[in-house]
């Protein structure tokens, strides 16, 4: 057997062509132009380059783009003070806060001055605590772009046993409290299993957020499971010349490919899912913050 390979690069386009579809319509039927803004603090050049790729894809999908680079050394509260003009600014319906932030700043304290509705992220604590509870909150993109790709490939989740690897609070966590509002049986795996080889022959559905190169072995794999590698390692390919690199998944490809039914690649898995979902978001805080139903 080998696997349908979920094409995260082309259903990622139909989702930004259904957020293209809705913001046509929130402008001809009630006047309203998302925004979005994203603001990064420093010079790292992978945040660069999501930010980058961020600002590009709101502009393609007809919603205003709000772009703050601030330097390195911005105070903690000067950001805060950022977050709270932009909470207040009716233009704006989605903040991102780009992470990771330099050193000298608590990531907490500015996720937390975001205003819940306009956490496009969902990684304010009235978002996961709504997820955590009665759901109807801003879900994280990577995860609900994980769902998103399940319910495409498998329809309905229920009864499916799932298992997640990994705890974080960006991934693992809302992964697995979405798969339980899908009702699936979820386990949770982490550092301190004791045999994650038997977690991963029970699942029909694998969810790798774990961040080590191809960790999770393809002879694991439950004939016939989903697999959505969450993961992006690079690793050293010197097939490709003295010093280069490519990326792997958290899941060993090659072999899952063989055992499972539908897995994700890395690259053009969960990636591109991302933005999308970030775009999906911003659309939905408008919706709510204007009560329309679209
Ligand atoms: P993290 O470091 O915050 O969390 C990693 C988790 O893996 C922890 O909960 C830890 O308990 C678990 N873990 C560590 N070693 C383990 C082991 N041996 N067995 C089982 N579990 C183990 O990482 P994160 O932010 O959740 O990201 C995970 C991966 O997903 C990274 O590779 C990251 O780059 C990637 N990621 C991708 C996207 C995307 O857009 N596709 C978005 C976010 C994160």
């Amino acid at each position: 057997m080998t696997a349908t390979i979920i094409d995260g690069k082309a259903f990622a386009q139909t989702v930004r062509d259904g957020v293209a579809r809705d913001v046509a319509t929130l402008a001809t039927t009630h006047g309203i132009k998302p925004g979005l803004a994203v603001v990064i603090v420093g010079h790292d050049p992978a945040s660069q380059v999501y930010v980058r790729n961020k600002v590009r894809q709101t502009a393609e999908a007809g919603m205003n783009g709000f772009h703050f680079e601030l330097p390195e050394d911005t105070p903690e509260a000067e950001l805060i003070a950022k977050v709270n003009a932009l909470n207040a600014d009716p233009a704006v319906n989605g903040i991102l806060v780009q992470l990771p932030l330099p050193k000298h700043i608590d990531e907490s304290a500015v996720v937390g001055a975001i205003a819940p509705e306009k956490d496009v992220d969902g990684l304010h604590v009235v978002n996961a605590g709504l997820l955590a509870s009665s759901g109807g909150g801003m879900v994280p993109c990577t995860p609900l772009g994980c769902i998103l790709m399940l319910k495409d490939t498998l329809g309905n989740l229920t009864g499916k046993k799932a298992l997640v690897i990994g705890r974080s609070i960006l991934v693992g966590k809302p992964v697995a409290q979405l798969l339980l509002a899908e009702n699936c049986t979820v386990t949770i795996a982490h550092s301190r299993t004791q045999d994650l080889a038997s977690e991963v022959a029970a699942a029909d559905i694998v969810v790798a957020a774990v961040g080590i190169p191809e960790m999770v072995k393809g002879g694991w794999i439950k004939p016939g499971a989903t697999v959505i590698d969450v993961g992006i390692n690079r690793v050293p390919a010197p097939e490709r010349g003295e010093g280069k690199t490519r990326l792997v998944g958290d899941v060993e490809f090659a072999t899952a490919e063989a055992r499972a039914d539908a897995i994700t690649p890395v690259p053009g898995g969960v990636g591109p899912m991302t933005i999308a979902c970030l775009l999906k978001n911003t659309v939905t805080a408008t919706c709510k913050q204007n009560n329309i139903d679209l």
